[in-house]
This record gives structure tokens, sequence and C-alpha cells, in this order.
């Protein structure tokens, strides 16, 4: 399947599963769909007085587990069908991690680069009171994506509380500590792709002290990869980029200049001591472990047999496309499919809905030891029924979590 439209990707790789669980016609064609999706647009006054109107969508894509989840992207390329699929994934993610939630996702087609604070604040507000009606703690709760950060929940979450006239901080989850968020949500999603990366080197006999990383995207997911990757496995990293481009040293990136280099220009491109590359050419490098951390169809049937890492731990979601992956399991390449690999930022959501309803917030070291043991057992859970149908990962990952919904929705009596 060569098709780049992100929702047409989604359903072709459910429709895999569906043939191997034999789920019914009626079960396959409920599973394929969103349950429910909001169109809106959002008026916003721009600092020079005038008016823009922007394009929203909020996607619930199945609640048959619990509450749709997942989180609010802010992108110019952002269309429907993106917004589709990401629901779907988060569906699966929620399921594989075992969560009691189901999925969801929203966008809006913007610039966030080219917009001042204020504009930003107006824009999220704005947003906020399209959906307040169509989400809730007990129906659709949303959370960070590309682009979108803590603040940006905290003026969402003030919004809701506003229109609902009562204190409801379960609404929205990645809220910044101090405004009830969870302690270890900021690196949550990449600290997940770290415990996963430890177990298949461990089953792959890998030592990962000292060994290289190659990290593609430099947002929230790709700087703590880069930083824990060190911290945690003892990783080098060699390579890092963001949209404009990136930067490749063999001796290593030191993450604190990096870091400081990127907020102080905009961008890791030309960061002193490396060579400037392209991403496509990280992609490529001969490392052991490569961290696709920005958006999808990075991976494609024309760049695959061009990877030589080991492992390819997916932090963004979709960037592997299902003609790619087949050629990256005939070439050995173990990767860690993204609705598992990047489940630990949904995984402190839930952590921090929890906390949000009980008003009693837990410890940094007891938010860790929780999402470690909830990666671990879905990483296992998925190679073990990988290896059972001699199958990829991702296939594995679909039919561990493709199961669990269609369980709950038969259950429910929707759909035999
Ligand atoms: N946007 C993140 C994801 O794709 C987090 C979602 C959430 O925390 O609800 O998994």
């Amino acid at each position: 399947m060569s098709s780049l439209n992100p929702f047409e990707i989604a359903q072709h790789q459910l429709d895999e599963a569906a043939a191997i669980l034999k789920l019914s016609p009626g079960m396959h064609a409920f599973l394929r769909q969103p349950m429910r999706e909001l169109h809106f647009s959002i008026p916003v006054q721009m600092d020079d007085g005038s008016y823009k109107v922007f394009q929203g969508f909020r996607v619930q894509y199945n609640d048959a587990r619990g509450p749709a989840k997942g989180g609010i992207r802010f992108h110019p390329d952002e269309t429907i069908d993106t917004v589709r699929a990401l629901s779907a994934w988060m569906t699966w993610k929620t399921s594989v991690v075992d969560i009691p939630l189901g999925g969801g996702k929203g966008g809006v087609i913007c610039d966030p680069k080219m917009l001042s604070e204020g504009e930003l604040e107006r824009l999220s507000r704005g947003f906020m009171r399209r959906v307040a009606h169509f989400i809730g703690e007990d129906k659709d709760v949303p959370a960070p994506d590309v682009y979108t950060t803590p603040q940006i929940m905290a003026w969402m979450m003030d919004e809701y509380e506003t229109i609902k006239g009562r204190h409801l901080p379960g609404v929205i989850t990645g809220k910044p500590v101090p405004l009830f968020g969870s302690l270890g949500r900021g690196d949550a999603t990449a600290r997940g792709a770290i415990y996963c990366t430890r177990e298949a080197a461990k089953l792959l006999g890998i030592d990962l002290k000292g060994a290289t990383a190659a990290i593609q995207g430099y947002g929230n997911a790709g700087q703590y990869a880069h930083q824990l990757g060190r911290d945690i496995l003892g990783l080098k990293t060699v390579a890092i980029s963001d949209s404009k481009g990136g930067v490749y040293n063999p001796d290593g990136i030191e993450y604190e200049k990096a870091l400081l280099w990127k907020n102080q220009t905009g961008s890791v491109i030309n960061f002193p001591g490396a060579q400037n590359i392209t991403n496509g050419e990280l992609l490529e490098l001969d490392v052991t472990v490569l961290y696709p951390s920005a958006l999808e169809n990075q991976i494609t049937g024309d760049n695959a047999a061009k990877i030589k890492a080991k492992i390819v731990g997916e932090l963004a979601n979709g960037p592997t496309t299902p003609e790619a992956d087949l050629i990256l399991f005939k070439n050995g390449v173990y990767v860690i499919p993204d609705f598992l690999c990047n489940a630990g930022g949904v995984t402190v959501s839930y952590f921090e809905q929890v906390q949000n309803s009980y008003n009693f917030y837990w410890p940094l070291d007891e938010v860790q030891a929780r999402l470690d043991a909830k990666m671990t057992k879905a990483f296992h859970a998925v190679h073990e029924m990988a290896l059972a149908h001699k199958t990829h990962n991702r296939l594995g990952a679909y039919l561990v979590a493709v199961k669990r919904v269609a369980d709950a929705v038969a259950t429910r009596g929707w759909v035999k």
C-alpha cells in the first residue's frame, strides 16, 4: 500500500488486524470509522485589529473503553484525515497500554510560529468555546500534541471552567504542574520510549552504553529522548534535526548545548562543531537507535531499505508507511511501533486525570515507577504477539489493541 493519506494508512493497518482476529464484517466496519466528529471555525482578533478565521476539528474515534483521549495539534498542514488517523491511533494507544480510555484527537489549521502570544491565547480560548459542549472529563479529554504546550492547556482549562462555572481540571491533561498537572508528564512520552528501547535491547542482546542514536524532530519528545537516552541508557546522540534541517557529529551532540542553541536560534541547524545534514540523511545514518520524533510518512517505500538502525523507536505518530514496515521487517530492523513507543505521554495523562479526580498528587518517583510498569508490560505483550504470529511489531500491537476495543464494543452490545 503506497498511499500517504494517514487515514487510509490507519484503515489499512486495521484491515490487516481485522482479518487475523476474524472480526465480524459489522465490527470491522464500525472500527474503520470515527464515532463522532466536530468541524468548526474559530474567529480570532489579531493584534492589528483585523479578524482571521481558523478551521478546527475534534474527532472522537471510539469511546467503548472510556472517554475519548488525545491531543490537539496546531499545524499549517493539518487536515481532517490526519486528525482522523491520529484519533484512531489514540484508540489503539490507550488500549495497548490498557488504560480505561478511548481515542480522540483535535487539530487547528494554523501556523503557531506566526502568532503572537496574545493571538495564540485567543485562538486557544476560541477552540475551547467551540468544543466545550462536546468534551468533558467523562466524555473526551484533550492534551498537548505537535505545537501545543502546557500553557495552551492552562488557557483551555481556564476557559472551560469559566464556561461551566466550576473547578474541573480533569477536562484536559498536560497542564502545567502548578495548575493541576502531574509531575513527570513533561518527559513522559520520551521516557516511555526509552523504557521500550531498554526492553528491546535486552531481547536483542544489544549493549546500549555508548551506542549511537539519531533523533528526527526536536520538539518535546525529541528533546527529552536526547536527555533521557543519555541519562537512562547511556546513548550517544550523534544527530538531531527539526523542520529546518539537521546536524551530525560522530563524536556526539551535547544535550544542554543543543537545547540552548535551538532556543536561542530557533533551530538546531548550524550547531557549532557539527555538520549540517538533511532530515532524509539523518534517517539513513548508521546508528544503533533511530527515533523518528517529528511527523507522519518519514520512512516510506523510497528510503526504508536504506535504514541502518537496529532499533527504530517511533516517537512520532505514523512515521512509517505500511510499505516501509514490510521492508524494515524483512531487513531485521526492530521497530517499536508508534502507538506503543509513544504511549508514555497518554499514560501519564491518565495518571494526571486520576490525581485530578482524587485531588491528591503523587511524588515523581511514583509516577515514573507506574509508567515503567505499564510500558514494560505493554512492550512484552506486543513482542509476544508479533512472535506468535511471525509478523512485525506494528501488526502485533494492532492485534493486542484492536482485540480489547472489539471486546468492549461487543460486550456493550453495539456490534457483535
Ligand atoms: N498527544 C499525545 C499522543 O499522541 C498525548 C495524548 C494525551 O496525553 O492525551 O499520544
